[in-house]
């Protein structure tokens, strides 16, 4: 089994991180109120959904 030759240093291991993100990807922001939420869906807070499609609270 191939092993490191070099352990990583803090550096490159920190730098390879950069790319974690840290929000789960697909949330933009409502619209209509400017809460975060899922994008392609209905809106949990106002109820939307591309402008005026709402839904009964
Ligand atoms: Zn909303």
């Amino acid at each position: 089994m191939a092993v490191p030759f070099r352990r990583t240093s803090k550096t490159r291991k920190n730098k390879r991180r950069t790319h974690y993100k840290l929000q789960v990807p697909g949330m933009v922001e409502c619209p209509n109120c400017g809460e975060m939420k899922l994008a392609h869906r209905v809106c949990p807070s106002c109820g939307t959904y591309k402008g005026k499609e709402v839904v009964n609270k």
